[in-house]
């Protein structure tokens, strides 16, 4: 291979082109990002950069001396459009093409925007935003200096309860709406979903339950956040946090399986095979994962089954991901079914520090903690282990 272009210039595509050079490969490596950052780190801006804690330069995943190390040209603030059928050439936006031997694809996801004109964040309602790039996040951090404001922010997941946390933190008034009876419900199970949602209460939001909204409100600033049972909360600062859809759109004319992400066998690589996905965009094996883990796990295989033109490898998915919310670091791994049963290992939820496994038919499918991070480690080390074959 001669050229091999990596699409997304963030946290798997840093990884990816990491892992090219380290597995042997010196031909020309083409890295394109429509941001005109280079490579930076999102878990920190929904916790310490929002709260000011930490500074961009502290967000920075590479630095100057592995950019020469990499031996990579950069393409950044230009967007990837299309992948021609061969899935040979990168067109992008300006009108370049990039003729290419091997693609990586780490287009990530972009954050779900709620639907309807009079639900639609944008620059027509001031005060209104996500949460998924700097930029949204500087645009954010920058509503939240000064005297306190009324923060709404829709959807209890992961992402709106850290940042619930962080403006709660900067003393500001935070209410959270969650559709569902309880926050994280689908990812957590009942009653440990139950445990998380009395987070919001101890680090002092209001958390409503059980109600879509209806309607933002305002002129050219949002004023309130009108709910679906009819109430109204009035807002200064609204955050919409409803989860992520993976960036596919640039390669609607290939021939790639698209399907809530890019379709990958079990060694990230599509149905044409110098063609690998990588991190948020991915679905490996019939699952996506949107944790920073996988993202910087799956390029060392996905390269490998790249520079060997078929899948020689699989990734061993074991979804991991950790969320910092009102002091407390919650961390999970496995993948737990819905009947699954919760068994508490260690500590409990009233002391605010945990350790509970689930189990189905006598076995460990996934555990989750709560500032207890060592026994945690210990336990998602034994779920990763291969299962003991019978004498
Ligand atoms: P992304 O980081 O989304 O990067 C994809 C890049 O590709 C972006 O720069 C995008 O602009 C670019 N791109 C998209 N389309 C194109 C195109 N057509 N052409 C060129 N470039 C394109 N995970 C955890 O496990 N724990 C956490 O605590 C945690 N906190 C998070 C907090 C926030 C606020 C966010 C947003 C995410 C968090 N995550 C967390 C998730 C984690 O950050 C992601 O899983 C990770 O960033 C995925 O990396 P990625 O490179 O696959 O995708």
């Amino acid at each position: 291979m001669r050229t091999i272009t990596v699409v997304g210039a963030s946290l798997a595509g840093l990884y990816a082109a990491r892992e090219l050079r380290a597995q042997g490969y010196d031909g020309r490596l083409v890295i394109i990002g429509d941001e005109p950052h280079p490579p930076y780190d999102r878990p920190p801006l929904s916790k310490d950069f929002l709260t000011g804690k930490a500074d961009e330069a502290q967000l920075a995943l590479s630095d100057d001396e592995e950019s020469d190390e990499l031996a990579a040209e950069w393409l950044l603030g230009v967007r990837a459009r299309g992948l021609d059928p061969r899935g040979r050439t990168v067109l992008l936006d300006d009108g370049r093409t990039i003729a290419s031997d091997g693609v990586v694809i780490a287009t990530g996801a972009s954050a779900r925007r709620l639907p309807g004109p009079s639900l639609a964040p944008g620059p027509s309602l001031a005060g209104v935003h996500t949460l998924r790039t700097l930029d949204d996040a500087r645009a954010l951090r920058g509503e939240l200096t000064g005297a306190p404001r009324r923060v709404v922010v829709i959807g209890g997941g992961f992402i709106g309860a850290e940042t619930a946390s962080s403006c709660a933190a900067l003393g500001h008034d935070v209410t959270v709406v969650e559709a569902a009876p309880l926050p994280l419900l689908a990812q957590l199970g009942a009653d440990m979903a139950a445990v998380c949602a009395g987070l919001h209460a101890r680090g002092g939001a209001e958390l409503v339950t059980g109600t879509g909204v209806a309607a933002l409100h305002g002129d050219t600033a949002v004023r309130g956040v009108e709910l679906a049972d009819g109430r109204l909360l009035p807002a200064d600062v609204v955050v919409v946090g409803i989860g992520a859809t993976p960036n596919t759109g640039w390669l609607a004319g290939s021939t790639l399986a698209l399907d809530d992400g890019v379709l990958c066998d079990d060694g990230c690589v599509t149905a044409l095979p110098h063609v690998v996905a990588v991190g948020d965009v991915a679905r490996v094996g019939g699952a996506r994962a949107e944790h920073w883990t996988s993202a910087t796990e799956q390029p060392r295989v996905a390269v490998r089954n790249l520079l060997a033109g078929r899948t020689t490898e699989t990734v061993r998915p074991l979804p991991y991901f950790w969320s910092d919310q009102y002091g407390s670091r919650i961390q999970f791994a496995g993948r737990r079914r819905a009947d699954d049963t919760v068994r508490l290992i260690e500590g409990s939820p009233e002391e605010g520090s945990f350790l509970a496994a689930y189990e189905r038919e006598g076995h460990t499918t996934a555990v989750l903690a709560m500032d207890r991070p060592r026994p945690f480690m210990r336990m998602r080390r034994g779920l990763l282990a291969p299962a003991p074959v019978a004498a």
